[in-house]
């Protein structure tokens, strides 16, 4: 059985993180989501809304699971037996960032590997930062993101616009 983990912050999560896992649901036995929850990092939704919204993301995949990780992403893979770091790449920014990061890991832990999907075109622009902005000022994120994202996006913001 061959496992995969893709790990993000998922704050919120967007059509494109569910793009790739769909793809990585087909590549792989097993996917591991992981949920990162790093103590230092602000995020706008807490650790139970991500995990939430996530839940509903990976319901239609059966070989999809979640969980939660507050430490090394490869320690996690070590633990969890898998030897694929799985990440989405929109373009050649996200390429320089991920690369860096990719050779880390490597560095940290040489039995596993980092393997990089390259975004649908539909999804190219979008980035979680921009679209919580974009909600924030009242634009049209529909169609980037599900509609209960949507829902939570509005919730937080709503009366801010
Ligand atoms: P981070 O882990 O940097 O906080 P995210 O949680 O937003 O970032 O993203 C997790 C993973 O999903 C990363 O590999 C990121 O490149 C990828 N990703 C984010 N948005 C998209 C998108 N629109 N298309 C493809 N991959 C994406």
């Amino acid at each position: 059985m061959t496992k995969a983990v893709f790990p993000g912050s998922f704050d919120p999560p967007t059509n494109g993180h569910l793009n790739i896992i769909q793809r990585a649901s087909s590549l792989f036995d097993i996917v591991d989501v992981v949920i990162a929850t790093n103590g230092q990092k602000q995020y706008l939704f807490s650790q139970e809304e991500r995990l939430e919204m996530m839940e509903k993301i990976v319901r239609p995949f059966g070989n999809v699971t979640l969980h939660l990780c507050g430490g090394l992403i490869v320690d996690y893979a070590e633990q969890a037996g898998a030897k694929v770091l799985i990440r989405g790449i929109r373009g050649v920014s996200d390429f320089a960032y991920e690369f860096d990061l990719s050779l880390m890991n490597h560095t940290l832990n040489s039995g596993i590997e980092t393997l990089f999907i390259p975004t649908d075109q539909k999804y190219i622009l979008l980035k979680s930062s921009s679209i919580k902005e974009l909600a924030r000022f009242g634009g049209d994120i529909s169609g980037m993101v599900p509609p209960f994202v949507e829902a939570a996006l509005l919730a937080k913001y709503g009366s801010e616009s």
